[in-house]
């Protein structure tokens, strides 16, 4: 550890004009105060400080972004558009970010205190990457005509409309990305959107609604509500009037979101939830690619990604051999402020994060799991935390069984070359949302692709992310998809017409 990394370099004059304003919320192209009551603390995660405000939305500034996605989506100019406009204008909006990229990046690191060299290498670019590609589906969506069966002479055909006022609640651990990754789909759909951020990571999300108004998106089609989970999440969730709720986030609120939706309009969700991914190494792997991926896949961002190779299942042939590379890779991460260029792990994003995670740690030291690297909380400001390499487990144990979303990294021999008992414990989870596997026999590779139960299976590389890959979860990590038209799907509504001739 290089102690100098943890202390605050300089923010940019950029960053540090847009902080410091007075924040409101985005509203029917109007920026609004909250109705609701005392502004939410933003806070620097590294130092734990103050660095803004932003209102705090509840129900009444809820049912104001509501109407007005709802009017936009109707009566505005929106519903006219074709889907060669709305794709210029997520264009444009793509370009606008590229401009912005550095000034982003920093806004994000700051905001979340994940690393800037993540930051700019991935929320951005992938931002941006991911607006374009949607905006390619805007001016391609469309139906099919049938043949019929019916004893009458029928023209039947199918059309995809947009689903209308799509919520997007979104995370704290990639709030820019996630919300245009969520919002690029629904927007080519032709659907409106209120977003609403983390209550702990909200300034990203604020200054990508101004990007939008840049861009040129009517009043009303891109809404920002910022406000804690309970009220304002809440209230969009159980809105008579919101069509779809984009949800990105733990499992228990997730199975929250499906009883609001059912107690009220029966809204359609989609849900990527948590994970418990397994990363499968056998004995042929190339283990310095398997080494390298898995490290980053758990101790990216801290291990606060839902899809983090959280346990790696190591044949024993090459066992020691991995677990000495992984921790020999966790003791050499450079841990500082997120702001730092040379910093790689930098702290949770927040006190209660930092205890949850500790929690957990000690639950497993007490159940018997040994800890080769030595997680702890370290620094006397902010919510630093140091890797770990857990070992000696059991399936039962809570370490290995649930979410942790810290740099906890949970280690386990398999002896056996059967791949369905290799499958059976890759599976032995409640989550499917990610996976990998590491091998050089391309039968064994799609062999387990095949038989592993999650939303996605990464052959030699971990959290491989593309616009046009289908990303989400099978069991209690979700439903529908993200990226590629399975998320068009997602924000549209399938109608079958039919002509008596
Ligand atoms: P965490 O517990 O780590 O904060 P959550 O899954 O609860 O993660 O939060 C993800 C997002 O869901 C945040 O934007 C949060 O404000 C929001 N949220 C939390 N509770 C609710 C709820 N009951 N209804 C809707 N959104 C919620």
């Amino acid at each position: 550890m290089v102690k100098s990394l943890l202390s605050k370099p300089d923010v940019s004059g950029a960053v540090t004009a847009f902080v410091g304003k007075t924040h409101k919320m985005y509203i029917d192209g109007q920026w609004l105060d909250a109705v609701g009551g005392d502004p939410i603390p933003v806070v620097d995660a590294a130092t734990g400080t103050i660095i803004a405000h932003v209102p705090n939305g509840d129900k009444s500034d809820v049912d104001l972004a509501v109407h007005a996605a709802r009017q936009a989506f109707e009566k505005g100019a929106w519903g006219l558009m074709g889907g060669h406009e709305r794709a210029r204008l997520m264009m444009n909006l793509a370009e606008l970010i590229d401009a912005h990229a550095d000034e982003l990046a920093e806004l994000e690191a700051y905001d979340t205190g994940r690393p800037i060299y993540e930051t700019r290498m991935v929320d951005i670019p992938g931002s941006s990457l991911m607006l374009r590609y949607m905006a390619g589906y805007a001016t391609k969506i469309t139906g099919e005509t049938f043949a019929t069966s019916a004893p009458w002479e029928l023209f039947a055909y199918s059309v995809r409309q947009p689903i209308g006022v799509a919520a997007i609640i979104v995370p704290w651990n990639y709030p820019f990305e996630l919300a245009v990754w969520r919002m690029a789909p629904a927007l080519a759909a032709g659907c409106t959107v209120i977003i609403k951020p983390a209550e702990q990571t909200p300034l990203s999300t604020l200054r990508l609604a101004e990007l939008a108004e840049l861009a040129g998106f009517p009043a009303g089609v891109i809404n920002v509500v910022t406000g804690l989970g309970e009220t304002a999440g809440a209230a969009l969730c159980s809105h008579h009037d919101v069509d779809k709720v984009s949800f990105t986030g733990s499992t228990e609120t997730g199975k929250r979101i499906v009883q609001a939706s059912a107690a009220s309009n029966l809204k359609k969700l989609t849900l990527e939830l948590g994970g418990k991914n397994p990363a499968v190494v056998f004995a042929d792997a190339d283990l310095d690619q398997a080494i390298a991926g898995i490290s980053s896949g758990i101790f990216f961002s801290s291990g606060q990604v839902c899809t983090a190779s959280s346990r790696v299942l190591i044949h024993s042939k090459v066992y020691d051999q991995v677990v000495d590379g992984l921790v020999e890779r966790a003791r050499n991460l450079r841990i500082g402020h997120g702001l730092n260029p040379q910093t790689e792990l930098g702290p949770l994003v927040s006190a209660e994060q930092l205890q949850r995670v500790g929690g957990y740690l000690k639950a497993g030291a007490a159940e018997g799991a040994e800890d080769l690297v030595g997680g702890r909380a370290i620094g006397d400001q902010g919510y630093f935390m140091t890797p770990s390499v857990l070992t000696n487990l059991t399936p039962q144990m809570s370490v290995y069984r649930e979410e942790i979303f810290g740099p906890v990294l949970c280690a386990m021999p398999f002896e056996t070359d059967d791949l369905d008992e290799i499958a059976a414990m890759a599976n032995d989870t409640d989550f499917g949302l990610a996976s990998s596997v590491w091998t050089r026999d391309l039968a064994t590779a799609h062999r387990m692709a095949k038989k592993i139960k999650a939303g996605n299976v990464w052959i030699n590389i971990h959290n491989c992310f593309d616009p046009a890959l289908p990303m989400g979860g099978y069991k209690q990590s979700g439903w529908g998809r993200a990226a590629s038209f399975a998320a068009i799907e997602d924000y549209t509504e399938l109608k079958g017409v039919a002509a008596r001739l």
